[in-house]
């Protein structure tokens, strides 16, 4: 069986996404060293320490330039996933790469531009548009807001932040967060208020915001169910989840000087992504009997919503410029390997 025509790789997509050259990286005088091919899926990058070698070149599902939309990312590769999760199936949506090239540009955007607003965003209007155009469906829309740091798991919605939550198993209901608060949200409005606390209460606490959120990875969950009445005149209920995953950053901690309880941290990170890494290969390898989502608590975490009839994209996002070649090398191989 080919690679692509495993069950598990039509529901995993990868894509990648290259940011514009920052004002200042201009002004440094910094060179592109990425190219992109949007027709062919193809992103090439140039050594800038050995120019005359041949670009390195990856193919992916699609590949998105400095010249991008949000709008059209969302509707070439968000909007089924968010579709199938109306139709009570599981979805996720993964931003990955090294700070600063547009995690969480692609999940969050900026919110007050319509025109710059991201995936998660989009998939409130989205969600609550289907749900007011529905007719014989009752919609029940709840929402949860996590991070993991450090292995730790935070309640980004509850009032005590010093608590950390434990990962549970049930036979009947998989693997779930005790204690996860869960706010049931009617409007657009009312989702964008809960995002908005839990964005708050992230920021709370850490000292430096940047490094916080470049060594945790915060998932947003959004529960949807949908009851309705069959033609044996019972109710049907169908339950799909959504998780929107900003990620920690994946640059090589080595190159910071961590040390002490920054490299153990460090480590962590790395741990998590890689673990992610493995899962996601193996999912579309299809081939590995054994998918490895006990290695991390977030792959431990996601496992009802990776594989089977879940939906996943990846988004892989890296830099344009000639400083960033090592990294951004590093990310494409991770996304080509993933895959
Ligand atoms: P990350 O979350 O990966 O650390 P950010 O999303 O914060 O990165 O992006 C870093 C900077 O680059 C921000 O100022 C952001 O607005 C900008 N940026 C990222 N991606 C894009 C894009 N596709 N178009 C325009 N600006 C972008
Ligand atoms: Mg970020």
């Amino acid at each position: 069986m080919s690679k692509k025509s495993s069950k598990s790789a039509e529901c995993v997509r990868v894509i990648i996404r290259c940011r514009p050259m920052s004002e200042k990286e201009t002004k440094d005088g910094h060179e592109r060293v990425v190219d992109m091919d949007t027709k062919r899926g193809v992103v090439s990058i140039r050594n800038p320490k050995d120019p005359s070698a041949a670009p390195k070149e990856f193919t992916f599902d699609s590949v998105y330039d400095w010249n991008s939309k949000q709008q059209d990312l969302y509707e070439e590769t968000f909007r089924d996933l968010v579709e199938s999760v109306l139709d009570g199936f599981n979805g996720t949506v993964f931003a990955y790469g090294q700070t600063g090239t547009g995690k969480t540009f692609t999940m969050q955007g900026v919110k007050s531009d319509p025109e710059l607003r991201g995936m998660i965003p989009n998939s409130f209007e989205h969600i609550f548009q289907h749900i007011s155009r529905s007719e014989n469906q009752q919609y029940l829309v709840r929402a949860s807001y996590l991070e993991i740091y450090q292995e730790e798991i935070r309640d980004l919605l509850s009032k005590d932040q010093s608590r950390r939550l434990e990962l549970k198993e049930r036979p009947d209901t998989g693997v779930y967060v005790k204690d996860l608060s869960s706010f049931v949200t009617k409007s657009v409005k009312e989702i964008e208020h809960v995002m908005n606390v839990g964005d708050k209460n992230r920021s709370v606490g850490a000292t430096n915001m940047n490094l916080h959120s470049s060594r945790s990875h915060a998932i947003f969950i959004i529960t949807v169910e949908c009851s309705q009445t069959g033609a044996d005149n019972e109710n049907h209920i169908r339950v799909g989840k959504l998780n929107l995953v900003d990620l920690a950053g994946s640059e090589r901690q080595s190159k910071t000087g961590a040390e002490g309880q920054r490299l153990k941290e460090a480590t962590k990170i790395n741990l998590s992504l890689s673990a992610l890494g493995n899962v996601i290969s193996a999912l579309v390898d299809g081939k590995s009997s054994h998918v490895p989502y006990r290695d991390s608590k977030l792959t431990r975490l996601l496992q009802d919503s990776l594989g089977g009839n879940a939906k996943t994209v990846m988004v892989a996002n890296v830099g344009p410029a000639s400083y960033n070649f090592d990294e951004t090398v590093t990310t494409l191989r991770w996304a080509n390997r993933a895959k």
